[in-house]
């Protein structure tokens, strides 16, 4: 039935598959990642259903019910492993080729991510990949001969970032339940847990401790983390407000109560070294747009996961979107995650239960079950 590129087949089909939508390809594109990795990006108006072939010098993406579209033009990045892509439609199936610089080794689950819409974007099939050769066998090498054999890329650095501590309390509730307590206590049973579960994490703070937020951001690529998770309850005028909210970075906040919520979390530096005034911090600068799109993307992608599962463990939600953006201090940094306000101190309800054993327990299964389905991907 899949005779490629038999025009016969093409419009014999048509008919039935237009009955179901069909997938229309919105862009192509690639970009350099940390650790010389060349990331290929595909963007699909539906879930793509594709499959990955990789003949001589060349990495295929087979994509089913798309047609070839000459409006979308490959955008290729300089510096990375692709020279060329085209497009080769085969019966009713689209095939995405890019010609390779040097071979690569077949894709491993963790270098492929499925990204649902967001924003501007589409679906977005990601792919990251490096020449077969030179880096990934000389660490295989370094492992092998060092006696190890147990997987060391699936030992995840996950830092945890319980906010505030010492002379900053953070918000406090009506009956004295202060946030920077609250959240320790769920940053250190999330450690163990995540201990257990095989991660490999660290804490900004495992005391009542002042730390400033720069530093926080330094910690978490100091200690080469792949996932930050900064830990915060939150506060409202209004006493009748409850549930959780989940915070990426931005420069733009999405809405007035996220650019409130950074102002006042970024507040906390303020408290800092005598009078000692702090220079934002934006390491992102540094890298490129897109490495700075590829953060951006992966911790809206963590976000997303984990207000699923803050959901799907019936965590009560703030009412409007769960995940937000604003300009926060202690996001700025190179390691892709996520602020997340647990919940309400201001309100009595939930200043009652942020503050029990069972409460804060499901907090935390519902944090490591979003960990363990994000795709750790760099
Ligand atoms: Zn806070």
């Amino acid at each position: 039935m899949k005779i490629g590129g038999v025009s016969a087949v093409v419009f014999g089909m048509l008919p039935r598959v237009a009955m179901a939508a069909r997938n229309a390809l919105r862009s192509v594109r690639t970009g350099v990642q940390p650790g010389d990795k060349t990331r290929l990006v595909i963007e699909t108006s539906l879930r793509p259903s594709y499959s990955l072939s990789y003949p001589e010098n060349q990495l295929v993406v087979d994509i089913a019910n798309m047609s070839a579209d000459s409006s979308v033009v490959a955008k290729l990045a300089s510096g990375t492993l692709v020279s060329d892509i085209k497009q080769v439609q085969s019966g009713d199936h689209l095939q995405i080729v890019a010609t390779l610089r040097k071979k690569i080794a077949e894709l491993q689950k963790s270098q492929i991510m499925l990204l649902e819409p967001n924003g501007d974007n589409d679906y977005r099939l990601v792919l990251d990949f490096s020449a077969s050769s030179s880096a990934d066998k000389i660490a295989s090498a370094v492992t092998t001969a060092g006696g190890a054999n147990k997987t060391q890329q699936n030992k995840y650095v996950v830092i945890i970032d319980p906010g505030h501590g010492g002379k900053d309390p953070g918000c406090i509730g009506k009956n004295g339940t202060r946030e920077k307590d609250v959240v320790l206590s769920v940053g250190r049973k999330l450690k163990n847990k995540l201990d257990a579960a095989g991660f490999k994490t660290y804490m900004t703070r495992t005391k009542d401790n002042y730390i400033k937020l720069a530093d926080r951001a330094e910690f978490a690529e100091r200690h080469k983390g792949d996932l930050f998770i900064s830990l915060h309850a939150n506060a409202n005028p209004s006493r009748a407000v409850r549930g959780f909210s989940i915070y990426t970075l931005s420069e733009k906040a999405s809405d007035e109560e996220a650019k409130k919520l950074a102002e006042s979390e970024n507040a906390a530096d303020k408290i800092g070294v005598d009078g000692f005034t702090e220079f934002e911090r934006d390491i992102r600068a540094a890298l490129s747009s897109l490495q700075q799109h590829a953060v951006a993307e992966m911790s809206e992608e963590y976000a997303n996961g984990c207000a699923r599962a803050f959901r799907v463990s019936k965590v009560e939600a703030q009412p409007g979107p769960s995940v937000r953006h604003a300009p926060f201090a202690v996001l700025r940094s190179t390691v892709p995650g996520a602020l997340i306000e647990l919940g309400h101190l201001s309100n009595v309800a939930e200043e009652r239960i942020l503050k029990s054993a069972d409460h804060q327990e499901k907090l935390v299964s519902a944090i490591v079950r979003s960990i363990k389905n994000y795709n750790f991907d760099v």
